[in-house]
């Protein structure tokens, strides 16, 4: 980096949008849970939290950090906090104010009460509870949390900048009673928010983040402008927000971000570098800009120059005084510290930033460190020529992918016939998606082997063992297709990615999932190959013990992209080929080991769907390709399944067609079908199994219930198309629901099958 270049941006203040929550050791996570078991008092939860809070807090300051967020706290949820700020939240968990036991029943299902609904916020992992918008809500304002969290820093000697939910981004995230018209609320919800803004007015706050990712989003009719009259109604109040948007590009919804007229604009230039001239152009001479530079949604290194080009050129038009350097969103979306990794090569280790160490960055690239971006620029040079970051065999092997590697031999049409041949199964065949009860015995043992506790010889056989009962289980029941259980899985990504060379895995990277839970994805650095069979062995152990047809199982390329972290030096899209590249050759090598059918799970397929619908076509071309990719090595008479766990499927039903499985299964129970009326719209051509029975909860139910869904299902699909199978895999379950259960599953399927056949 040029000396000039450092000096332009050496004044620049700082800011963080928010800071992860659970503590460095998941503290909050076991504070929690401690408090919702009974051994924990709410005073001992409070102190906990308090003491993070007062934690992140000193750290960001000390980090130098200019902009500190308050209200960035949950004991839950930022979007359920909002509404206990707002005092909109549903009516029938009680009226007035918020206790915790309260807040946690919107939260947490209980045996007395459903909890709120839950959903994932944006294109992220966190989940949120749904707001409930209906004619009866009124708002009364509270701001007990976002006060005491003001007072709280004070005591410190921190001054901050107080986060909330932005009014539009919170009621298009709503869902509206039916035929209510959520819009219809614009006043009062103004209302409320001027009152949120003047008690903060009160307490000489100066600055306010208020977020709006919705603009990153296409709106709905309407929405512009709502945007353009709420906002015109805050400004009146004598505050200066900071509008701040992540997650995406602005495009055409940036004339009504600059006329909200805000003090200042945050904008997101990790995912939309382009944006930058865009806003540079039309920004107000009175408006600030927050620069997203630091990735808040991955965990590599920020590469400097390019970074402080940025800062440089805003500076250029801007001047000093007008720019701020931030992440690119709230850095909730990545682990707190890499302090605590010991186990990761110190090499990989130099090219990644944790939340902690990406406020490191923010303050470096604030004050143009000369020193700090040589180290990065090394560093950025090192990971891009280290040899895990390349595995030449395996991009000649994606540069000679050809049309048919893409496509499987024979359409479905003709495929069916020969795998109804070869598997003899009858009409309206049974299975199960592939786990079976995850019971604490399996759960000991695993943690015992994996701990050196159980050595590989006994693990083994405690599988084997496991694996033979539940066939004999299976057997019993009645079931057609058969799996092995897959009682050997931690988890359905971190179980292949173990197998997999160009995965790392942390020891503590753990990030908010929702409430208390946290996952740990693992971390995709290099060119992905599969040095070895992974399942296979299994599968195979299991065929070996009936004369039933055996389904093999794996998680698929979309899936295990999804819910890793991946690398940002290649394209999403090379990473999932070279993922479906290994799973290919699993599913060749399960093939050859005899196994008829391969079910390839594709839970995540619907959710690395963009923001944007205008890039929708464009992730599906090359997702659908990575599924076909991975599944269309095999015979005519080898059948490929597929899974689906959520339902709205309607948008994207022709690329789930596209997918070419023969099988498909989905969720379905729950919605009643629901989903039949997607298929009725748009016929599906090849196999498929709604679920049916919801495998979420331990209800049994009849046979009756199960056969009144299959007859509303022949309906609309043709009976040698149609599966019968639960709506997800049973591993949350105990062993007497599941077998009872899909007894009378088996039960209806038979009832079907003897009157169809009449
Ligand atoms: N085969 C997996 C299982 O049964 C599928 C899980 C999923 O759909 N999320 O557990
Ligand atoms: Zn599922």
């Amino acid at each position: 980096m040029p000396a000039d270049t450092a000096l332009d941006i050496s004044k620049l203040k700082t800011a963080n949008l928010g800071f992860p929550r659970m503590g460095s050791q998941r503290e909050l996570k076991f504070a929690l849970e401690g408090y919702w078991a009974g051994k924990r008092t709410e005073a001992d939860l409070l102190a906990v939290a308090k003491g993070l809070r007062e934690e992140h807090w000193k750290l960001q300051r000390d980090a130098g950090i200019h902009f500190i967020p308050s209200n960035d706290f949950s004991l839950y949820d930022q979007v359920l906090d909002t509404l206990v700020l707002l005092g909109a939240t549903p009516e029938r968990f009680g009226t007035g104010a918020v206790t915790l036991e309260r807040y946690f029943a919107m939260a947490r299902n209980s045996r007395e009460q459903t909890a709120m609904e839950m959903t994932k916020w944006f294109d992220t992992n966190y989940h949120y509870l749904v707001p409930e918008w209906s004619a009866g809500i009124s708002f009364a304002v509270d701001t007990t949390k976002l006060v005491n969290e003001i007072h709280e820093a004070r005591l410190l000697g921190i001054e901050t900048r107080p986060v909330l939910i932005g009014p539009i981004t919170l009621l298009l995230l709503g869902k509206a009673a039916d035929g209510f018209d959520a819009f219809s609320l614009a006043d009062k919800l103004i209302e409320a928010y001027k009152k949120v803004l003047a008690r903060l007015v009160e307490e000489k706050i100066s600055w306010v983040q208020i977020d709006e990712p919705i603009l990153a989003t296409d709106l709905p009719e309407g929405a512009v402008d709502l945007f353009r009259r709420v906002y015109r109604q805050l400004g009146s109040v004598p505050i200066k927000l900071m509008l701040t948007t992540y997650f995406d590009r602005l495009a055409e919804n940036l004339p009504v971000a600059i006329d909200a007229n805000t003090t200042g604009l945050h904008i997101d230039v990790v995912r939309a570098p382009q944006q930058l001239e865009e806003v540079l152009a039309v920004l107000q001479p009175h408006q600030l800009l927050s620069v997203g530079c630091v990735e808040g949604r991955n965990i590599w290194l920020t590469n400097f120059a390019e970074a402080s080009a940025m800062l440089s050129r805003a500076v250029d038009v801007l001047g000093e005084k007008r720019v701020i350097v931030a992440p690119s969103c709230s850095l909730l979306h990545v682990p707190h510290d890499l302090r605590s990794e010991t186990k990761l090569p110190a090499r990989l280790k130099s090219w990644l930033r944790f939340a902690e160490e990406k406020l490191g960055e923010i303050v470096a690239l604030a004050k143009g460190d000369d020193a700090i971006a040589v180290q990065n620029a090394a560093a950025i040079a090192d990971r891009a020529a280290a040899e895990s970051s390349t595995n030449r065999e395996v991009r000649a092997q994606l540069d000679a992918l050809k049309e048919i590697d893409f496509s499987r031999e024979f359409p479905y049409g003709e495929r069916a016939g020969a795998q109804r041949d070869a598997l003899g199964l009858p009409l309206f065949p049974t299975t199960t998606i592939g786990s079976f009860p995850q019971t604490a015995d399996v759960r000991k043992h695993r943690a015992a082997h994996k701990h050196g506790h159980e050595t590989d010889e006994a693990y083994e056989a405690f599988l084997r063992e496991a694996i033979e009962s539940c066939i004999r289980r299976q057997e019993e029941i009645g079931l057609d297709v058969l799996v092995h259980g897959e009682f050997e899985r931690n988890d359905m990504v971190e179980y292949f990615a173990e197998f997999l060379e160009g995965f790392a895995f942390t020891e503590n990277g753990w990030v908010q999932s929702y409430g208390s839970r946290c996952v740990k994805p693992p971390i995709i650095f290099g060119d992905v190959s599969r040095p070895q069979p992974m399942t296979v062995r299994w599968s195979e152990y299991a065929r070996s013990l009936t004369e039933r047809p055996m389904k093999g199982m794996l998680t698929g390329p979309i899936t295990i992209l999804q819910w890793s972290f991946v690398r940002n030096d290649i394209p999403r899209r090379d990473t999932s080929w070279q993922i479906a590249l290994a799973l290919r050759s699993e599913v060749q090598d399960l093939e050859a080991a005899g196994i008829p059918i391969i079910q390839v799970d594709e839970p995540a397929l619907r959710e690395g769907l963009p923001l944007r619908r205008r890039e929708w076509e464009a992730y599906l071309d090359w997702a659908v390709k990575a599924f076909r990719l991975s599944t269309s090595g095999v015979r005519n008479e080898t059948q490929i399944h597929t899974h689906m766990c959520y339902c709205a499927f309607e948008d994207i039903l022709p690329s789930i067609a596209a997918l070419d499985a023969d099988v498909i299964s989905m969720e379905s129970a729950r919605s009643k079908m629901e989903l039949l009326d997607v298929f009725r719209a748009n016929s599906y051509p090849n196999e498929i199994g709604p679920g049916v029975y919801d495998i979420h909860s331990p209800r049994v139910p009849d046979a009756d219930e199960m056969y009144a869904l299959l007859q509303l299902a022949v309906q609309v699909i043709k009976p040698e198309q149609l599966w019968v199978n639960p709506d997800c895999g049973l591993k949350t379950r105990g062993w007497p629901e599941t077998e009872a259960a899909l007894n009378n599953m088996c039960a209806a399927a038979v009832r079907l099958r003897a009157e169809m056949q009449v």
